[in-house]
């Protein structure tokens, strides 16, 4: 058999600094008492660079030149000025893509191929749509702004907008946030994960190159308790947080009784339904990719296949052929289809999760598969024989783990991808197009793919039910979360 040659991306494109400061009212400045943290490769290990640790004191500072610049410069801009920006900043994240999708994958550990042909076309195109929107806002469909002919209320931005994502998809998680609120007016204070900040302190940078006025933009680098100072700080208008379902509570609380406007998109526990008519072989595709893609490290994941007890062994037979295939290893390898697992706490999260499954009574598989030995990584898996009492049936287990649970009859697999706290996502793999929509209109889930699964664009609005969020994310309805309708 040939084997596959390596086919490293070059790291050359990224010029990485030994340390970076906080982006506050247009610089980068070093933190009120000094602090700093290490962001590293979660491939090797290897240290990337010290990266400040903001404060309370520096929230403040940066909240207070987000609230100065709103006031003075980004508030009373004409939408169709902000949209220059906005066209500026996505044009430049184009011609530095392959940049930023390289220091994405050395910070978060994704393979290259995701990084570069998923996470940053659709970054890019995030700003282009928001953009196209900041001068029409007034048809969006939330009213005009009042004339002598008529009166009423009329979209105005919020203000100022804390911000807080996760490492996920660190870059992508900073477009959804960062676009549409500068798209209706407002400026912000991001602060991304801890363990994935320079795509965001690289856009700061763009930001800088893009002349966009100081203060309109900050990042505010650091772990919890940074997050928890922003969203608790009295003078933001608007709270916008992506994450855990956990943190998600604990935010809600604290901003429960102030006049802040919160948006949640927290966990999910996807069902990916597969009838006894799907194209198998589509169909494995799309599985793979709903649980394989970014190491699983996807809100909507698909990470409960039912699948119809008339066609689960052939499914799963063509499942572990396919996955067999699967090329884990470094993440700036062209060819990897799976890289690192972002931290040593997501992978211990990961194994106490499976370990769980093992001991409860399902069966695990994954392919033969080498592990680098520096790093933090985790083989592809499935179990089988899960029942919906399981943990890895009800917990998200945010890796690469597959719980395949079986149904008889449409009904009963409504009944079962529905049995989740979470509603984020779901998939339908069938040849019948009545029975996708009969399906669709009983899941509760945000979005519902039909044939294919994890597919995104800026003019679709995500977002979940239950304890996987409120709020909407992307497309006309991304709009309204910082807007005063
Ligand atoms: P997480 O622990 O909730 O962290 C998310 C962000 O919140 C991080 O920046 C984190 O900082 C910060 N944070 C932690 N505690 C905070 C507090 N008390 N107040 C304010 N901010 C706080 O979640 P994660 O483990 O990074 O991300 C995985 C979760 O995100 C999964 O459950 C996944 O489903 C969800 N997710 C949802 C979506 C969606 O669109 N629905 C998208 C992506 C991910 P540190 O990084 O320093 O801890
Ligand atoms: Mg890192």
């Amino acid at each position: 058999m040939f084997e596959y040659a390596p086919a490293p991306e070059s790291r050359s494109v990224v010029d990485l600094k030994p340390s970076y400061g906080l982006f506050i009212d247009g610089k980068f400045v070093d933190p009120a008492d000094g602090g700093s943290f290490k962001s590293i490769n979660p491939a090797s290990e290897e240290v990337l660079a010290e990266i400040a640790e903001g404060g309370a004191q520096d929230v403040d500072r940066a909240v207070r030149a987000a609230r100065k610049a709103y006031d003075k410069v980004w508030g009373p801009m004409p939408g169709r000025d902000r949209a220059k920006y906005l066209f500026r900043i996505a044009r430049i994240i184009q011609e530095r893509s392959r940049e930023l999708a390289v220091l994405e994958s050395l910070d978060n550990g994704k393979p290259i191929k995701e990084s570069r042909d998923v996470d940053l076309p659709l970054v890019a195109a995030h700003f282009f749509y928001y953009a196209g929107w900041a001068d029409k806002l007034e048809y969006a469909g939330f009213g005009r702004r009042p004339t002598s002919q008529h009166s009423g209320a009329y979209p105005q931005p919020l203000g100022v907008a804390a911000q807080v994502i996760p490492w996920n998809f660190p870059l992508l998680m900073l477009a959804w946030k960062i676009a549409p609120a500068l798209a209706a007016g407002n400026t912000v204070v991001l602060k991304p994960a801890e363990t994935t900040p320079l795509t965001a302190l690289l856009f700061a940078e763009i930001c800088q190159q893009a002349d966009l006025p100081a203060g309109v933009v900050n990042i505010v680098t650091g772990a919890g308790e940074t997050g928890r100072a922003l969203v608790e700080h009295a003078d933001v208008d608007k709270v916008a947080f992506t994450g855990s379902t956990d943190v998600g509570r604990a935010i809600a609380r604290a901003v429960a009784g102030s006049r802040k406007k919160l948006t949640l998109e927290l966990g999910g526990k996807a069902a990916n339904i597969v009838f006894d008519d799907a194209p198998v072989d589509q169909a494995v595709e799309g599985i793979v990719n709903g649980i394989f893609f970014n190491q699983g490290h996807v809100c909507c994941a698909g990470s409960r296949l039912l699948v119809q007890e008339s066609v689960a062994e052939q499914v799963l037979e063509s499942l572990k052929r396919r996955m067999a295939q699967l090329r884990l290893g470094d993440p700036l390898d062209k060819n990897t289809d799976i890289g690192a697992i972002n931290s040593a706490a997501q992978l211990s999260r990961i194994r106490e999760l499976t370990e769980a499954g093992a001991a409860e009574g399902a069966q695990q598989w994954s392919p033969p598969c080498e592990l680098p030995e520096r790093g933090f990584w985790f083989a592809p898996t499935i179990f089988t024989g899960v029942t919906q009492a399981h943990r890895i049936a009800r917990e998200e287990i945010f890796g690469p783990v597959l719980s395949v649970l079986t149904f008889r009859t449409p009904a009963e697999a409504v009944e079962k991808a529905n049995n989740t706290p979470y509603g984020l996502s779901a998939g339908i793999w069938t040849e019948k197009g009545s029975r996708i929509l009969w399906t669709a209109d009983r899941l509760r889930a945000g979005v519902v793919w039909a044939n294919t699964f994890n597919k995104f664009d800026p003019t679709s609005p995500f977002g979940g039910y239950k304890e996987s969020g409120y709020g909407r994310e992307g497309g006309r309805h991304g709009l309204e979360a910082y807007l005063n309708v």
